[in-house]
């Protein structure tokens, strides 16, 4: 499977920490890591012009479900393409808590992105509480068969975000992910499935060890370069 390092930076940058991200993410053209970088949509079209390998691939943090139409704020995967992203990050725990995201939602916004040639990113990941009272396998199962349309027909990647992990600095165990992750390629073979939440330089090699894991999507430890580069290095 593909090997994916995905940059979410969510609400976070400007012109300048992006010219300046881009001299210090060290990365070597060999590296047979593709690297994502998700900046705020405005600066998706100035950061693809900065990325000159074929490894370096910019992605957006959402899409509407339309083509186009009367959707005030919203952007389309066309739109999304045309600034030259070719990634979408969709259903992130964020979205689903703020903006009352279904998996249902996240399925219509996959079929969109895929028909824009956008590679959609679709997460899924239990509440602390999930978790805690045991009922995670099947939210995570339930998310799988919602979120993810018979209507694909060209490459998605699923991403493993526990809610309780992102932004915390708080990890599930090594055995807690494996689990997780055998339950989702059992579910979805032959995709890309990227682990999410808290992952830094610190935690990525033990991470790295477990089988069927394509990468990470990351988001606190992306806006660092240096970090990022370190990340994107354990999964060669
Ligand atoms: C995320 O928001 O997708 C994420 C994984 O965040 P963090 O790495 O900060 O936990």
């Amino acid at each position: 499977m593909k090997k994916y390092a995905i940059a979410n930076w969510k609400m976070n940058g400007d012109e300048k920490f992006l010219n300046n991200y881009f001299s210090e993410i060290a990365i070597d053209i060999n590296l047979k890591v593709n690297l994502v970088f998700c900046p705020p949509a405005p600066y998706i079209a100035s950061f693809a012009k900065l990325l000159n390998q074929n490894n370096l691939h910019v992605g957006a943090q959402d899409c509407h479900y339309e083509d186009k139409g009367a959707f005030t704020g919203d952007l389309s995967a066309s739109i999304l393409k045309d600034l030259a992203a070719t990634y979408v990050i969709l259903g992130h725990s964020e979205r689903r808590q703020y903006q009352f995201e279904t998996s249902e939602l996240v399925a219509k916004k996959a079929i969109t992105a895929q028909k824009h040639d956008l590679i959609p990113v679709i997460c899924v990941g239990e509440t602390l509480a999930q978790r805690e009272d045991g009922s995670y396998q099947e939210v995570i199962k339930k998310q799988l068969e919602e979120s993810i349309s018979w209507q694909l027909n060209k490459e998605f990647i699923i991403a493993y975000e526990p809610v309780w992990a992102i932004g915390t600095g708080v990890t599930p165990k090594f055995e807690q992910i494996k689990e997780v992750f055998a339950l989702i390629s059992a579910y979805q073979p032959n995709v890309s499935i990227l682990y999410g939440g808290s992952v830094s330089s610190k935690n990525c090699d033990e991470f790295a060890k477990i089988e069927n894991l394509s990468g990470y999507l990351v988001g606190s430890a992306s806006l660092k370069a240096s970090e990022f580069s370190k990340i994107a290095l354990s999964l060669q």
